[in-house]
């Protein structure tokens, strides 16, 4: 286990700094550009990719630093650059992750490399579980996968909507049902690759921020992929099938809303792309304060405004904490016994909402036009409330450990 300690070492903070540097040099003054076109920033991807930000590589050595730290640390620097592109940058890893976590080492040496592409030819993948009628209640999903025993084939069948790079990315994976009895214990992930017939995008939604991500609804119709890309390959879904049956047996009912803990340990770095977002905003407030002048002095001389700063920044720095404390629990193997990787991830993007809208009130009327970034930054900062669950639904997963229900 790593000794705790309050700082970065030398090595986290080496690529802390190379993070930032691309952040503002590449990213940020990018941002507005791709804002204002609703499109994938391909050519700041390729040049993600040039550096070697862009790569599995780079995402499994942050994944795998033994603090905790890499993933929460690249996250906030990409996410203060902009959320918009940064979500393009590391969509693919999100996806990625799905791979890493519940993949064969096979499919993770096919798979991977064909969600990134190559600096030259840049790719991104894209991960489907939410439905039109399963978002929070992810037990609910109707996309069924039924296995064609002669042909060695599983047949993909429903709708996926809010798909971060759906119907763009190379490679999809698909959450769906293998057998419906077990709610969400009856689900399992496939790979499906690229330019497979009956996978088509449906509508791509017009978004209020982070519009430089590609969000878009996947249509599955017929969707036949080999038996090689059931995720953990089809006896190990068997053995988790037989104990789950086994389990709702002896309970006596259908399993429900049990993929709730999946993500504690996935939240803490949604956390940290508030962070970063939260801490882009307040630094843009922070100097404006210092230099605008009214009544003849600067405003931040006024404690009205002082003070909003001060709460501002200290919230910031409550919510990493959080994150941090989440993210070396996750990579120690330390059980969330009080949702700690909820209360991060609903703390920070709580602080996202309000930091943002707090830094417009103190650029006045400059705050509320696109002159000035913390415009852009309040409306991106609204996503983090809602996906990778919703701020009710954390809140549910935490009273849930408070009142002794065990999180599943
Ligand atoms: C930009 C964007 C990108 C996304 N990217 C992806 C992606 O890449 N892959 C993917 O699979 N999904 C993705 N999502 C989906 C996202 O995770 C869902 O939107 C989210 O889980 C909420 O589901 P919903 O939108 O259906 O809202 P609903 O579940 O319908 O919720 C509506 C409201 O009801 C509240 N609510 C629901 N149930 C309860 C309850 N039990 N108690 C109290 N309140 C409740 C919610 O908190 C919310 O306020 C993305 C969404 C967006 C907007």
């Amino acid at each position: 286990m790593a000794e705790f300690t309050m700082e970065l070492n030398d090595e986290q903070k080496e690529v802390r700094d190379w993070l930032h540097g691309f952040a503002a040099d590449v990213i940020r003054p990018a941002a507005a550009e791709w804002d204002e076109r609703e499109e994938t920033p391909w050519p700041v991807i390729q040049e993600a990719a040039k550096v070697g930000i862009y790569s599995l590589d780079f995402y499994a050595q942050q994944y795998f630093d033994p603090t905790g730290l890499g993933i929460p640390m690249a996250m906030e620097e990409l996410f203060w650059g902009d959320a918009g592109i940064a979500l393009s940058i590391v969509g693919t890893g999100l996806a990625a992750v799905g791979v890493l976590a519940n993949g064969t080492e096979e499919q993770v040496g096919t798979w991977i490399p064909q969600m990134y592409g190559d600096a030259n030819d840049v790719k991104v993948a894209a991960f489907c579980s939410s439905e039109p009628d399963a978002g929070s209640d992810v037990a609910s999903m109707r996309t069924r996968a039924v296995y064609d025993e002669a042909k060695d084939e599983w047949v993909l069948n429903g709708t996926k909507t809010w798909a971060t790079n759906g119907g763009i990315a190379n490679v999809h994976v698909v959450v769906a049902v293998v057998d419906p009895e077990l709610g969400s214990k009856g689900h399992a992930s496939f790979i499906v690759p690229p330019g497979t017939p009956g996978l088509a995008q449906g509508q791509k939604f017009k978004k209020h921020g982070i519009r430089a991500s590609h969000t878009a609804e996947v249509i599955l119709d017929n969707v036949r992929v080999p038996g090689s890309c059931l995720l953990g390959g089809k006896e190990k879904l068997d053995e988790r099938l037989a104990r789950a049956r086994e389990r709702a047996k002896q309970s006596g009912e259908r399993v429900k809303n049990a993929a709730m803990a999946t993500f504690e340990a996935s939240r803490p770095a949604v956390g940290a792309m508030a962070v970063g977002t939260a801490r882009a905003a307040y630094e843009v407030a922070l100097d404006y304060a210092k230099t605008r002048e009214q009544f003849g002095r600067p405003i931040i001389d006024n404690q009205g405004v002082a003070f909003q700063l001060a709460d501002m920044r200290t919230s910031i720095d409550a919510a990493r904490l959080l994150v941090w404390r989440a993210s070396w629990m996750a990579v120690n193997g330390k059980p969330f016994t009080a949702a700690e990787g909820s209360m991060s991830k609903l703390f920070a993007s709580e602080t996202a909402k309000k930091v943002t809208a707090q830094a417009i009130q103190i650029l006045g009327g400059n705050g509320y036009t696109r002159e000035y970034p913390v415009e852009r930054m309040h409306r991106d900062a609204a996503i983090y409330t809602i996906f990778e669950g919703t701020s009710e639904i954390q809140r549910l997963v935490i009273a849930r450990t408070l009142a002794g229900v065990p999180i599943r």
